[in-house]
């Protein structure tokens, strides 16, 4: 299911990274815990009301020249409006509205977006009449918050859940991968989208494929259809911004949010640099199916020994990601372009499986005869069943007689053997551990 996005805008210092990481708090996406993964702080996921919804903080973008505060500002709006569903806007109760708030307030208003106001750093009773004057800012009723004392914080996260859109899931067929591109600007992204429609065999068809502002390509090869999610996006170019790190994230996002599987391209050239790893850190996040595609793999200095030194760096940077297969391809010379598509397929595939609950707890069963659980303070694991609830991802839930006792290191044991057992390549699983004696 795709989760809307939710943006909060504002000037820097009224306290949009306070109130974001209130926002995704305690709601923390689950693999948080997990080691290896380098968090980049302006994405999270949410929910309220069982209304699930990812956020991101747009402050903090970094530009040059005059003006600097304002134009950042503007380009945030900018950025939102293009990107999300719902944005909250953002303003200080301290230093009341200012000469940019109502500048941004214009274009948010133009945008004819759902809009949030919300009024921060109302700390207390007293000061909760500053908030009138925000009344002028034309969006009804603000929303009175403290980030420092955490009040208010229910009554943001009503207001967006209220004006959330449903997404719509079933703009494809059921059986229509979906599939994103994303990495880093200059790897080859819209250079591989071009060589794969280009290629021999692939029919590019006018299905409409068309959603909000979204224009993703639909075609089939040897009778699977897929859909290039995004393509647009890929080709829109120009603007300062568009080579800054958060720009190209709320891109990803957006796109990764869509597909079933993505492909993190990567700059065969240049190697692994850490915005690779936050690109690839959202896709794990969001449970989607993943394939690493090594490009400009001609312009690379090989021996036989190149390919597997880059895998084994690819392994060394995404400790998180094992499951996902590499593809050293080049998108000019459209060497080894062949070998990508299977593999898209195959993934796709696996983040769908389903194993049957009977097989999976023989696996289990075994695994568990072969490497008991430790003990912990004397105390022992007990695995009572294990089935699997969800697909994309995978999804299996472990009953257990004390969840406390569930170790990380145990977990991906069994992880792992559930993944020589049934394959799943591609594709993340979620473990899930709970009571039932
Ligand atoms: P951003 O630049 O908009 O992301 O703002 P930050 O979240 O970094 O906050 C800017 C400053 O305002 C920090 O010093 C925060 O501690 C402070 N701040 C954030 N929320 C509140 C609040 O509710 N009340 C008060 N008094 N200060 C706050
Ligand atoms: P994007 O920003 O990720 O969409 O990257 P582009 O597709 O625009 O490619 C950036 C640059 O890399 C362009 O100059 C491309 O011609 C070049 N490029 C893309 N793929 C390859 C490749 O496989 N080999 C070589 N040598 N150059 C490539």
């Amino acid at each position: 299911m795709a989760r809307p996005v939710v943006a909060i805008v504002g000037r820097p210092n009224v306290g949009k990274s306070t109130i974001f990481n209130r926002l995704i708090g305690d709601r923390l996406a689950i693999v948080e815990d997990k080691p290896g993964i380098t968090r980049d702080r302006i994405y999270g996921v949410s929910e309220w009301n069982g209304k699930p919804f990812s956020v991101i903080d747009t402050g903090g973008i970094e530009i040059d020249g005059d003006d600097v505060i304002l134009k950042s500002i503007r380009m945030q709006a900018e950025l939102a409006i293009e990107e999300a569903d719902v944005i909250v806007f953002m303003c200080d109760a301290k230093s009341g509205v200012t000469q940019s708030d109502e500048e941004v307030a214009q274009i948010l208003f133009r945008s004819g977006k759902p809009i949030v106001l919300a009024v921060n750093k109302v700390d207390n009773l007293a000061r909760h009449d500053e908030i009138y004057e925000f009344y002028s800012l034309g969006f009804g009723d603000p929303i009175a918050i403290s980030g420092s004392h955490g009040t208010g914080i229910g009554d943001l996260l009503d207001a967006i859940v209220d004006i959330l859109p449903e997404l719509n899931d079933d703009e494809y067929d059921e059986d229509v991968i979906r599939v994103a591109l994303i990495g880093r600007p200059n790897v080859g992204k819209s250079s591989l989208v071009n060589a794969i429609l280009g290629e021999e065999r692939v029919i590019v068809s006018d299905i409409a494929g068309t959603t909000r502002d979204a224009i993703d390509t639909p075609f089939e090869k040897d009778g699977q259809r897929y859909v290039l999610i995004d393509t647009a996006g890929m080709r829109k170019r120009g603007k300062v911004y568009e080579t800054t790190e958060k720009y190209s994230v709320m891109r990803a996002m957006r796109a990764i949010e869509r597909a079933d599987v993505v492909l993190i391209v990567i700059n065969g050239e240049e190697g692994i640099i850490d915005q690779d790893k936050h690109i690839a850190g959202y896709a794990y996040e969001a449970g989607k199916a993943s394939i690493f595609v090594v490009n400009k793999w001609d312009i690379v200095d090989k021996d036989d020994k190149t390919m597997q030194q880059f895998e084994k760096k690819i392994r060394d940077h995404f400790l998180f990601m094992t499951y996902a297969p590499i593809v050293f391809l080049s998108a000019k010379t459209k060497s080894r372009l062949h070998k990508l598509l299977p593999v898209v397929q195959h993934a796709a595939e696996q983040h769908t499986l389903r194993v049957q609950t009977h097989l999976l707890n023989d696996v289990v069963s075994d695994a568990v005869a072969i490497n008991p659980p430790p003990t912990d303070k004397g105390r022992r694991l007990r695995i009572n069943y294990v089935t699997q609830v969800a697909v994309k991802p995978p999804t299996i839930v472990v009953f257990v007689n004390d969840p406390e006792l569930m170790h990380f290191s145990y977990e991906r044991y069994l992880e792992n053997k559930i993944r020589g057992a049934f394959d799943f390549e591609g594709t993340p699983i979620r473990i899930f551990t709970r009571r039932k004696s």
